[in-house]
């Protein structure tokens, strides 16, 4: 048995009094892990599940949701995350979307009806979660589960359109941690903060996944708060941490910043959406590595990441292919472009996955030749290095040429008045489409026009917007991408 179900009974061999997991719900050892994952096993196979069968999880950041992914492991169930920000009928169309039997609940409300089975965290009774564990067995179980056996469905951010079921397998998941390993030279004392969302592809497989298999510590968060992981990081010691820019930002914002032990942190990894310069410098200017890295929920999700010793250098740009994972850039002929010019990434490598679960169709249309087609653009450097320019759907056309969105922004992040921008296409009469700038202001809100200006020294006259509106926030996901299709159509 080599799945990702085996890892907790492997380092419970290894390092069974280390500590696994810190956090809200307590402190582990590797050894009282790998039981209480047992027992969950042994009382979800109780409940019927087998070979094949989707156990859903549904809960803030919390050891039970290891407890859960690992159990399910075991047993070779496929395990879904399902995001606690989803409204009721969304968490229904997940649940029936991936055909989940049972689902292990903490807090919240859901259609419980769905499934067959639901077990509370924290709920009393036979079918609280606590009750369950108590119940069975702690016998170690052998399912004899292989790296090819499907793992989990994850849901993409949504993004673009309906979140996507991706299905991975335990050997996509375990060659994307062998690649951050492999990458980020994580060690065997990791001190590793998981702030985001284990629910979505970075927060379980850039922190969590990696940190466990090398037997480091994991310290969960249930909420994001920029004081709050500034504090853990002091109190800790954390070594490491994955975020995505705004949480970077909002930490590096925060009123404790300035006087905060940062002196514990190793490295810093941030992805998931375009990274402004004055956040990745914020975190240089203090000796910290502060590493950009790209990928997505179908590539398990690591794609290319900037090493350590690039990370002033090469600053703004996401680095170069993991070590596993092969990556071109190509035009539309599925032809390589050379240094310096656009074109549309596409990977390959044992990290990305076989199918989006249920959904052939779409399934046939992400890959051309083998390679899956990410539908960003980016540019190389002369030295191998990538910086991804924006996603293909969000680009548009103005008089002709094509404008990125996210390039725009960057560069509009760099006005001192602006705390956070997007930029959207909106139909014009005599350019096709320009840009609209909504920009939330940093203090009283600075002058329209002079902001423009600011833009005309810094970008080609077609890539400025004609107009900007302001607002209080703009719609983002849990993720921290911007939801363009919602300003789309506010300003259409
Ligand atoms: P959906 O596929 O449902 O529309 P999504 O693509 O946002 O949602 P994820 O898999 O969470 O779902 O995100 C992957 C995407 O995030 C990438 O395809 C890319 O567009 C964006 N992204 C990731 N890293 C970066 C980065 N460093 N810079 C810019 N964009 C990034
Ligand atoms: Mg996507």
């Amino acid at each position: 048995d080599f799945g990702i179900g085996s890892w907790t009974a492997r380092r419970a061999r290894k390092t069974p009094h280390r500590t696994a997991v810190v956090g809200p719900g307590g402190r582990f050892t590797y050894a009282e892990l790998h039981e209480r994952v047992h027992r969950l096993a042994h009382g979800l196979r109780g409940l019927g599940v087998r070979r094949g069968d989707r156990v859903a999880y549904l809960g803030p950041n919390h050891h039970t949701f290891l407890e859960a992914l690992f159990a399910g492991g075991v047993l070779g169930a496929i395990v879904v995350p399902l995001n606690t920000r989803l409204a009721a009928p969304e968490l229904a169309h997940c649940l029936e979307d991936s055909g989940s039997e049972v689902l292990i609940r903490h807090g919240g409300s859901v259609p419980g009806a769905q499934v067959r089975r639901t077990i509370d965290v924290g709920g009393a009774g036979p079918l609280g979660y606590e009750a369950l564990l108590a119940d069975s067995p702690a016998a170690p179980i052998d399912e004899n589960v292989a790296l090819e056996d499907p793992f989990v469905i994850m849901y993409t951010s949504g993004t673009t359109g309906r979140p996507k079921g991706v299905l991975l397998t335990h050997g996509n998941l375990t060659w994307n941690a062998v690649n951050v390993l492999v990458d980020m030279d994580l060690a065997h004392d990791e001190v590793t903060l998981c702030a985001a969302p284990l629910f979505h592809t970075a927060g379980l497989n850039m922190t969590c996944l990696p940190t466990l298999l090398k037997g480091g510590t994991v310290v969960l968060e249930p909420a994001f708060d920029p004081e709050r992981a500034l504090r853990l990081v002091e109190d800790l010691r954390v070594t490491y941490m994955f975020g995505v820019p705004v949480m970077f930002d909002a930490m590096a914002r925060s009123a404790s910043w300035a006087g905060a032990d940062l002196s514990s942190l190793r490295r810093l990894a941030c992805g998931g959406a375009p990274v402004p310069a004055a956040t990745i410098s914020a975190y240089l200017d203090r000796g910290i590595v502060f590493s950009q890295g790209y990928g997505m929920t179908e590539a398990s999700p690591g794609v290319l990441f900037l090493p350590a010793q690039d990370s002033a250098a090469k600053a703004g740009t996401a680095g170069v292919p993991h070590f596993f994972t092969d990556v071109e850039v190509v035009d539309a002929a599925a032809r390589p472009v050379a240094a310096g010019q656009r074109g549309e990434v596409m990977v390959h490598g044992p990290n990305v996955m076989r199918e989006y679960w249920g959904r052939s169709a779409e399934t046939a249309a992400a890959f051309a030749d083998g390679w899956l087609r990410t539908g960003d653009i980016a540019v190389a450097d002369t030295d191998g290095c990538i910086s991804i320019v924006d996603r293909a759907k969000d680009m548009f056309i103005s008089g002709g040429e094509n404008v990125s969105p996210a390039e725009v922004e960057l560069a509009l992040r760099e006005h001192p008045g602006v705390a956070d921008c997007a930029v959207v296409g909106v139909p014009d009469a005599t350019w096709g489409e320009v840009g609209k700038a909504v920009v939330v202001p940093a203090g009283a809100p600075p002058d329209g026009p002079a902001l423009l200006a600011f833009l005309r020294g810094r970008l080609a006259g077609y890539k400025v917007p004609k107009s900007v509106a302001f607002a209080d926030e703009l719609p983002r996901s849990p993720t921290g991408k911007i939801l363009r299709n919602t300003l789309r159509e506010e300003f259409r």
